[in-house]
C-alpha cells in the first residue's frame, strides 16, 4: 500500500478504434500497480466523442482485456456518454461559484455564434509530482479562459475526465506522458470542483523502430492487440513484451509471468524515454511460450490455424496431428505459422522429377536404384517400430556407402516435395509406413 489510502486506478479507453498496444500496454501497468497495492480498476469508455466511438470498438477492448487477463474490477463499464447530467450538475454549479461562464463566441453553421463554457483561470503556477517524472511545473497564464463545455450538455474531455476520477475515488492516474500537457487544466479544474488531486505517472510512449510514434496512421492493424491475438500471438507473451517496453527488473530476467510481473512491478524502475516495439522480440517471447505448452493443448489450438481440409483431416486423424504438431513445436514462432511448410503432411507433394537428382550426382538411374533400395529398407519395418531412429539405422549405412546426397536427398523429395525440410527419418517417422513407402514409390515411378 502507498501510505493507507485505498489505491483505485482506472482503465479510461476511448472507444474510437481497436484497442492499440501502446494502451494495452498502459492498461497493464494499471493493473500491475492495482493488484500488488490490492486496490481497485474501474473500468470508464470514454465515449464522448459520439462521431468516433463505436460500439464494435467497445467490445474489441473488452475481448482484449479478458484476453489479455488484464481485467478491471467489473466489465460494466461507466461510459462516460451516459454521465451527461452529472457532468452538468458540475458546471452549473461552477458557474454560479463564478469559476466558469458562459462565453459568446463559439461560431456555428451560417455566421451565427453560440455560446461556450470557459473555465476562470486562476492564472497560477501548477506543479504536481509524477511517480516517473518527478516535480513537474507548469505556469497555466498561457491556456487562458480554456473552453470546458460547448454547452450544459457538452462538456469536454478535461472537464468530463477530472469529474469522473473524482466521483469514483480515483486515487493514481497512470497514462502515457502526451496525457502530461492536459494536467494543468486537469489540476485547475480539480481545484475548482473541490477535489484532491490524483498521484500521477505518465509512462514513456511506445515507439515504433525508426523512433517515431507507434501510430495507428503510420503503422496501420500492426498496432492493434487483435491483429496479434489473429495472428496467434499467446496473451501471456504479448504481456511478458508489453511489460518489459519502458520497465525493467533491473537485473537480466525477462520472462515474467503476470503473477510475478505483479510482485516484481515498480513505478521506479519505469523508465523515462520512450521504449522500443520491437516485434522480433515480441516473436522470440512468444516461441519461448509456445514452446513450454504441452502437445496436446497446442495441437487444439493450433487446429483454427489450419486451412478447413487440413483441420478435417488432422481431426481424422488426431494421433498423426500430433506427431506433426510435435515436430512444428519448435518451428514456429507465432500459431499462425504453422501452416507454412506444412503442407506435405496433408496433401500429397507434387514437384518435377528433376527435382529428386542431388545436385552433385544427378543421375537418374541410380537415383531410381537408390529409391528402391530405400524402400526395400524400411519395408522390412513394421508399423510399431517405424519411427525416426529406426528408420535412420535401417537406410544409414547404405546411406553413408553411396553418399549421403546421393541417396538422402531424393528419399526426401519423395516425402515433401520440397527443397528444405526437416529430415527425411524425421518426416517418414511422422508420415508412417504406410504413406513413406507410397511417396517413395510414386517417386520411382516419376523417373
Ligand atoms: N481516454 C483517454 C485515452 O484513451 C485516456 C486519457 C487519460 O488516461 O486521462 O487515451
Amino acid at each position: 500500500m502507498v501510505n493507507d489510502q485505498k489505491i483505485v486506478v482506472r482503465f479510461p479507453p476511448s472507444p474510437t478504434g481497436l484497442l492499440h498496444m501502446g494502451n494495452a500496454r498502459t492498461l497493464l501497468f494499471n493493473y500491475l500497480f492495482a493488484k500488488q497495492n490490492k486496490g481497485q480498476i474501474v473500468f470508464r469508455l470514454e465515449d464522448t466523442d459520439k462521431e468516433r466511438s463505436k460500439e464494435e470498438y467497445s467490445q474489441d477492448i473488452i475481448d482484449n482485456l479478458k484476453w489479455l487477463g488484464i481485467e478491471p474490477d467489473s466489465f460494466v463499464a461507466i461510459r462516460q456518454s451516459e454521465r451527461g447530467a452529472i457532468y452538468k450538475k458540475y458546471l452549473e454549479k461552477m458557474i454560479s461559484e463564478d469559476k466558469a461562464y458562459f462565453s459568446k463566441e463559439r461560431v456555428v453553421e451560417k455566421g451565427q455564434r453560440d455560446q461556450v463554457i470557459r473555465f476562470k483561470n486562476p492564472n497560477k503556477k501548477i506543479v504536481f509530482n509524477d511517480l516517473i517524472r518527478g516535480d513537474i511545473e507548469f505556469d497555466t497564464t498561457e491556456l487562458k479562459d480554456f473552453v470546458i463545455a460547448k454547452s450544459l450538455e457538452e462538456p469536454i474531455y478535461h472537464l468530463a475526465v477530472v469529474v469522473d476520477d473524482y466521483e469514483m475515488g480515483v486515487s493514481h492516474i497512470i497514462r502515457g506522458d502526451d496525457g502530461i500537457s492536459n494536467t494543468p487544466r486537469q489540476s485547475l479544474i480539480q481545484e475548482a470542483i473541490g477535489a484532491p488531486r490524483p498521484i500521477y505517472a505518465h509512462l514513456p510512449l511506445i515507439l515504433a523502430q525508426d523512433k517515431t510514434k507507434l501510430s495507428k496512421r503510420k503503422h496501420g492493424e500492426k498496432v492493434s492487440v487483435t491483429f496479434y491475438r489473429n495472428a496467434g500471438y499467446l496473451p501471456e507473451a504479448v504481456i511478458n513484451f508489453l511489460a518489459l517496453i519502458g520497465w525493467n527488473p533491473g537485473d537480466e530476467r525477462e520472462i515474467f509471468s503476470k503473477e510475478e510481473l505483479v510482485k516484481e512491478f515498480s513505478m521506479d524502475k519505469v523508465q523515462k524515454g520512450g521504449g522500443i516495439f520491437n516485434v522480433e522480440r515480441l516473436d522470440w517471447y512468444n516461441g519461448q511460450y509456445i514452446r513450454k505448452i504441452e502437445t496436446e493443448k497446442l495441437a487444439k489450438m493450433l487446429l483454427e490455424h489450419l486451412p478447413e481440409d487440413w483441420k478435417k483431416k488432422a481431426i481424422e486423424n488426431y494421433p498423426y496431428w500430433l506427431k506433426i504438431v510435435d515436430l512444428e513445436k519448435n518451428r514456429i514462432t507465432k500459431l499462425s505459422d504453422i501452416k507454412e511448410g506444412i503442407g506435405y503432411f496433408f496433401n500429397e507433394p507434387e514437384y518435377a522429377k528433376e527435382m529428386l537428382l542431388w545436385k552433385k550426382e544427378p543421375n537418374i538411374e541410380k537415383t531410381k536404384k537408390h529409391l528402391q533400395e530405400v524402400v526395400k529398407l524400411v519395408s522390412a519395418l513394421s508399423e510399431n517400430e517405424f519411427n525416426q531412429e529406426k528408420i535412420k539405422e535401417t537406410v544409414w549405412n547404405y546411406a553413408d556407402k553411396e553418399g549421403k546426397g546421393n541417396v538422402l536427398w531424393p528419399m526426401r523429395v519423395a516425402l515433401t516435395g520440397m527443397d528444405k525440410s526437416p529430415d527425411p527419418f524425421i518426416v517418414a517417422g511422422v508420415l508412417g509406413k504406410n504413406k513413406t513407402i507410397q511417396r517413395l514409390n510414386n517417386a520411382i515411378s516419376k523417373i
